[in-house]
């Protein structure tokens, strides 16, 4: 029988291994770097190849932002879908949110998935304020944004209306797509690069509609204060 030798030490760039014995260097290289057997140029290539410096803060927001445990609550309707996004065609668990925890103290999003009636409010805010920083709530559905169709008494015109509310997914239900495209939205806002606003990518500022009186309507002194505000934290 022919024996080949191979190099194992051999400066190869980051891509899949082309055969199993390429594969099988890979491990060896891996397991001399384990033992602290490698060393000199073999140990600085090594290390070139594999290792990328970044801050403490920026790693810790990125796995904050990967390792998110949402709470298992519903509101209405919205909740149906939301649950649709654990099941495998969906699978929220490729962005590690899939661990949906039965106690607020375990969680740290708060989906409101549904119409919150006024006498459901006060026992949302206490599932939120039971929650431990940093927590983080999406509101989906037209209903827990805006009170949706139900602009009567009984329901809360916008959730934000008693809680902080990070993300807003619009739709009567937003597909479990929709409820996904927030999630990621919310992610990119947990590492601190949070994408500007359509409004700011379009130029289009001037052109909101302000809520309830339709495009004519005038915005109150307290709303316009509010937006000058959002628009110098996003730099708009
Ligand atoms: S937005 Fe539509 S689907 Fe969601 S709770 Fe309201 S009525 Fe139901």
């Amino acid at each position: 029988m022919e024996i080949e030798r191979q190099k194992l030490r051999v400066h190869s760039s980051l891509e899949q291994p082309k055969t199993p014995e390429d594969l099988r260097a890979r491990q060896l290289r891996a397991r001399d770097l384990l033992r602290g057997d490698l060393e000199g140029a073999d140990l600085d290539a090594y290390v070139e190849e594999r290792v990328a410096t970044s801050t403490l803060e920026k790693v810790l927001n990125t796995a904050r932002a990967n390792s998110i445990f949402p709470a298992t609550f519903g509101l209405a309707c919205c909740a149906i879908e939301m649950m649709s996004t654990v099941s495998p065609r969906y699978d929220i668990a490729r962005f590690g949110a899939e661990a949906f925890r039965a106690s607020p103290r375990q969680a740290d999003l708060l989906i409101l998935s549904g119409r919150v009636s006024i006498k459901m409010a006060p026992v949302v805010r206490r599932i939120y304020d039971q929650m431990l920083e940093p927590k983080w709530a999406i509101s989906m559905g037209a209903c827990s944004s805006s009170g949706g169709m139900f602009s009567n008494y009984a329901v809360v015109q916008g959730a934000d209306k008693f809680m902080p509310v990070d993300v807003h997914v619009p739709g009567c239900p937003p597909r479990p797509e929709a409820l996904l495209y927030g999630f990621n939205k919310l992610q990119e806002k947990i590492r601190g690069n949070p994408t500007p606003g359509w409004r700011s990518r379009y130029n289009a500022h001037g052109t909101e509609e302000w809520a309830r009186g339709g495009p004519a309507s005038k915005p109150s002194e307290e709303a316009l204060e509010a937006y000058e505000k959002a628009r110098e934290v996003l730099g708009a």
